[in-house]
C-alpha cells in the first residue's frame, strides 16, 4: 500500500518543511558563550539580528531563521 505521507525520516518531500526553527539562545561565535543578549532585532539588514555577548563583550550579527514563511502563493 502506497503511503507517501509518512515523514519519519524528516525529509521534506512536498516542499513544506515541518522543522522547528532553532529559536533557542544563540551562541557567541567567538567564545561560544550563551550569555548573549539581543541588541537589535533589525541590524544593518532586515534578515540579520545584532547580538551582544556579555561574556567577551563583543557584538556580532546573526542571521534570523525564518522558519515560517507567509503562504501567499495560493
Ligand atoms: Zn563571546
Amino acid at each position: 500500500m502506497p503511503t507517501p505521507d509518512r515523514d519519519d525520516t524528516g525529509e521534506p518531500t512536498d516542499g513544506s518543511t515541518d522543522h522547528q526553527p532553532p529559536d533557542d539562545q544563540p551562541t557567541c561565535p567567538y567564545c561560544e558563550s550563551t550569555d548573549v543578549t539581543l541588541e537589535s532585532a533589525f541590524g544593518s539588514e532586515i534578515s540579520k539580528s545584532q547580538y551582544y555577548c556579555r561574556n567577551c563583550r563583543t557584538m556580532f550579527e546573526r542571521l534570523k531563521y525564518d522558519g515560517e514563511r507567509p503562504d501567499t502563493g495560493r
